[in-house]
C-alpha cells in the first residue's frame, strides 16, 4: 500500500501538561515508534518508520505518530527523529526492561569502608545498591532512600541508584563500581547547580545541626556524621539531593586538583580505587564558624596533606588553604 508522507511538523508547540504527556504514552504503537526512532542515529522517513513498526493500517499509524510529534518526536525535512523527552522516556523504559527487579543478597566485596578500612558488603534491592560496613557504625540515615529498614541495619553506609540493566552480567563488585560511577556523574552536575535529570537550575540550601556531637561516629540528634548538610531541590522536576556538604564541593577545582595531584581520579576511579576517593570526600573535618549568616570550614585530608575550603552564606568557596 502506498504511504503518503504527511506534513512532517504539524505542531510547532512542544509543551504538554504532565497529564497529556502520560496519556500520549499510553499506547503500544507509540512506544514502539519511540523505540524504533531511538535505535536510529539519524532521522527516519515516514515510509521507513511505518515499515519498521508493527502496525497494518497507515491511517492508524499516522494518527499515533501525530500524537507524538511535538513533545516527543521532531519532524524535519529529512524525516522523524526523537526529541530529548522521547529519548529519555525510551531510555528509562529500556533501563528496566532487561529483567525484573534483580535482588542481590548482602555480599562481602573486596572494597574497604572509607571510614574504618574494614571490608564492605553490598546488597541490591528496589533498584538501589545498599552499602554496609562490616565493622563500624557506618554513616547516617539517608533521607533520600525509600528503602524500608535499610537505614536501621548495622553499618549502613548509604545507597546508590542502579536500574536493573546495571546489574546484568556484572559481579557484585562490578555492580557497586558501576553504581558509584553512574551516581557520581549526577553529583558532579548537581554540585554545579544543574539538575542531572532535566537541567533546570537547582534551589540550594544548607542546614546545620546546632547541637552536633558525632564523637561516636554518628550524632544522636541528627543521625549524621557531619553537622552541615546540603540540599539541592529541582523546582522543575522531582529530583532532589540531600547529604553531607561535600556534595556541593565535589566539582570545585581545588578539591578535584587535590585528588588528581595525589593519583586519585574523582570522576571515574579505576578498579579498586573508589575507597581512596570516598575517604577524602566522606571523612572530612568541618568547623561551623557561624550559622547566621552561614560560614563553615571543611578540611579534606590525603597522604598527610590537607585542603581547607571556607564557604560562606552564598555557598561559594571564599577561602582556600593548602
Ligand atoms: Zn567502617
Ligand atoms: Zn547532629
Ligand atoms: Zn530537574
Amino acid at each position: 500500500m502506498p504511504v503518503e508522507d504527511p506534513d512532517p511538523n504539524p505542531k510547532a508547540d512542544s509543551t504538554l501538561s504532565p497529564d497529556e504527556a502520560f496519556a500520549t504514552l499510553g499506547n503500544e504503537t507509540r512506544v514502539e515508534i519511540l523505540r524504533t526512532l531511538g535505535e536510529e542515529s539519524g532521522p527516519l522517513s515516514f515510509s521507513t518508520l511505518f515499515d519498521r513498526v508493527e502496525v497494518d493500517d497507515s491511517g492508524q499509524f499516522n494518527y499515533h505518530l501525530d500524537k507524538l510529534v511535538g513533545h516527543f518526536v521532531l519532524g524535519t525535512d529529512e524525516g522523524y527523529t526523537l526529541r530529548q523527552a522521547g529519548r529519555r522516556v525510551i531510555e528509562a523504559v529500556l533501563s528496566g526492561a532487561v529483567t525484573d527487579a534483580p535482588v542481590v543478597e548482602r555480599t562481602r566485596i573486596d572494597q574497604p569502608c572509607h571510614y574504618c578500612g574494614a571490608d564492605i558488603e553490598i546488597s541490591v534491592r528496589q533498584d538501589r545498591v545498599v552499602k554496609y560496613c562490616t565493622a563500624c557504625p557506618g554513616r547516617n540515615a539517608d533521607p533520600s532512600t525509600t528503602l524500608a529498614g535499610a537505614v536501621d541495619e548495622d553499618g549502613f553506609l548509604g545507597t546508590l541508584p542502579i536500574p536493573p540493566a546495571g546489574v546484568q552480567n556484572r559481579s557484585p563488585v562490578e555492580v557497586f563500581e558501576a553504581a558509584w560511577t553512574w551516581a557520581n556523574l549526577e553529583f558532579l552536575a548537581e554540585a554545579s547547580g544543574v539538575c542531572s535529570r532535566c537541567s533546570a537550575a537547582l534551589t540550594e540550601s544548607v542546614t546545620v545541626c546546632e547541637a552536633h556531637d558525632a564523637a561516636n561516629g554518628l550524632c544522636d540528634r541528627c543521625e549524621n556524621r557531619h553537622a552541615v548538610q546540603f540540599h539541592a531541590d529541582c523546582p522543575n522536576c522531582i529530583n532532589d539531593l540531600h547529604g553531607p556538604f561535600v556534595l556541593k564541593l565535589v566539582s570545585r577545582t581545588e578539591l578535584l586538583a587535590f585528588l588528581t595531584s595525589r593519583g586519585r581520579n574523582p570522576v571515574a576511579p579505576s578498579r579498586g580505587s573508589i575507597a581512596a576517593v570516598d575517604r577524602v570526600h566522606m571523612d572530612y573535618d568541618e568547623a561551623v564558624l557561624s550559622t547566621d549568616p552561614f560560614e563553615a570550614r571543611f578540611t579534606f585530608s590525603a597522604d598527610a596533606d590537607t585542603l581547607t575550603l571556607t564557604v560562606d552564606d552564598s555557598l561559594d568557596v571564599v577561602d582556600v588553604e593548602r
